[in-house]
C-alpha cells in the first residue's frame, strides 16, 4: 500500500538571500525597498507543514549533497560558474536577469542542483519510488551562460545531464507545470531528441515572446519541444484537458526512461506572480495522470523538482497535496482554502481554452508516433 517518496529539503535552501527587493524588481526609487517575492517563507512554510501535520514521517528524507562543478558544467559555462562564485563570494548582485546572488548563494545553489541529482539517483536505483525535491533557488529559467528569473543554476538540466552522463540513461522527459515558461530547460534540450521537454504556462508571462506553440525543437530536436501557452484565467479543467489531450499523450509516444516535473505553485489561484486558477486538488490531479503515465511506461520513476509558487500561505497546501498523491497516502490535513478556489468561475474547460489544446494537439499530432 503506498508509493515509497524520497523528499529532499534543506534549510540552507531557506538561507539563500535573495536580498531587500520589491516584488520581482530591484529596489530604488521609486520602488521602495521590501521583500523579493521570492523569499524563504514560501519554500520554508511547506516544509513546516509537513512536519506540524506529521505527513513528513510518510516521506523517506534524502540529504542533499552540492553538485560538482563538473555537474554544473555539462550545462553551464565556465564563464557563468566563475562569475557567480565571485558575486556570492564577494559582493552579491544580480547574475544576469533579475536575479539575485546573496553571499554565500553559490553554494546553496549548488546544493539545490545537487538535491536534485541525489533524489534522481535514489529513484534510479529503485531505493524509492518516486521524490519531490523543495530546492532553492529555483532553475527553469536559468540558461547556460546566465541567471533569468530566479534562478541561479537550471537544477532539473544539470540532474538530466549527470543522469545521462553517469547513470546510463537515455530518453528523458520533463513536464513544467509552472506558470511560467520553462525556458531554461527547453533551451538546453533544444535540439535534443532523447529529452523531451513539455511546458504548461501562462500564455506570453515571463520570459516574454517564450513558449509559444511554434517552439518545437530544432534538428533532430524538432518535434521534441512541447508548448502549451494557456490563457490567463485557466482553471483546473484547462490543466487536466491539456494533459489528458497533449501532455499524456505524447509521454506515451515518446517513452521515456524516467519523468521530471518542475513544479511550480505559482498557476495557483492566489500567487501573485500568475493569473491561473490551479488549487491543491488539481495538483494532486496532474500529479495522479503523470504517476500513472509512468507507471505505465518507465517503472513508475518520478523526480519532481521545485520552481516557483509565491503565495507563503498558500504553497504549502499545494505543496502537501501532490506529497499526498506521489505517496498515495492522506494526510490528517484538509485544504482550508480549496473551497473558495474550487467556486471561482471558469475553473471548467472554457471555449477558447478548449482552442488552444486543440490547436497544440493539432501541432504536435504531426510529430507524434514517429519517435
Ligand atoms: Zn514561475
Amino acid at each position: 500500500m503506498g508509493k515509497s517518496t524520497g523528499f529532499v529539503y534543506h534549510e540552507q535552501f531557506a538561507w539563500h538571500d535573495s536580498g531587500n527587493w520589491a516584488g520581482f524588481l530591484p529596489p530604488g526609487f521609486p520602488l521602495q525597498p521590501g521583500m523579493h517575492v521570492e523569499h524563504p517563507e514560501t519554500k520554508r512554510r511547506f516544509k513546516n507543514l509537513l512536519d506540524a501535520s506529521g505527513f513528513i514521517d510518510e516521506l523517506i528524507i534524502l540529504k542533499p549533497s552540492m553538485a560538482s562543478d563538473e555537474d554544473i558544467l555539462r550545462f553551464h559555462t565556465e564563464d557563468y560558474l566563475k562569475s557567480v562564485k565571485k558575486l556570492s563570494a564577494e559582493t552579491g548582485g544580480d547574475a544576469g536577469e533579475l536575479t539575485q546572488v546573496g553571499l554565500g548563494s553559490f553554494e546553496i545553489a549548488k546544493l539545490a542542483a545537487g538535491g536534485v541529482i541525489n533524489a534522481t539517483e535514489s529513484v534510479l536505483s529503485g531505493d524509492i519510488d518516486n521524490a519531490y525535491v523543495l530546492a532553492r533557488p529555483p532553475g527553469h529559467h536559468a540558461e547556460a551562460d546566465m541567471g533569468r528569473g530566479f534562478c541561479i543554476f537550471g537544477n532539473i538540466v544539470i540532474a538530466v545531464k549527470h543522469a545521462q552522463a553517469c547513470l546510463g540513461v537515455g530518453r528523458v522527459a520533463v513536464v513544467d507545470w509552472d506558470v511560467h515558461h520553462g525556458n531554461g530547460t527547453e533551451t538546453a534540450f533544444y535540439d535534443d531528441p532523447n529529452v523531451l521537454t513539455i511546458s504548461a504556462h501562462q500564455d506570453n508571462w515571463y520570459p516574454p515572446e517564450r513558449g509559444l506553440v511554434a517552439d518545437d525543437g530544432i534538428g533532430e530536436g524538432k518535434g521534441f519541444s512541447i508548448n502549451l501557452p494557456l490563457p490567463p484565467g485557466s482553471g483546473v479543467g484547462a490543466y487536466e484537458s491539456a494533459f489528458d489531450r497533449v501532455v499524456v499523450p505524447a509521454l506515451e509516444s515518446f517513452k521515456p526512461e524516467i519523468i521530471f516535473v518542475g513544479s511550480g505553485f505559482d498557476s495557483s489561484a492566489f500567487d501573485p506572480l500568475g493569473r491561473m486558477m490551479m488549487h491543491s486538488k488539481g495538483y494532486a490531479s496532474l500529479t495522479r495522470k503523470l504517476m500513472k503515465a509512468a507507471d505505465e511506461l518507465c517503472g513508475g520513476r518520478l523526480v519532481m523538482a521545485h520552481e516557483g509558487g509565491y503565495s507563503p500561505s498558500y504553497v504549502p497546501f499545494c505543496g502537501l497535496a501532490v506529497l499526498e498523491a506521489l505517496a498515495d497516502k492522506k494526510s490528517c490535513v484538509e485544504d482550508p482554502f480549496l473551497g473558495f478556489a474550487e467556486g471561482m468561475a471558469g475553473q471548467d474547460l472554457q471555449p477558447h481554452q478548449d482552442d488552444l489544446i486543440a490547436l497544440v494537439e493539432r501541432h504536435i499530432g504531426q510529430y507524434l508516433k514517429i519517435s
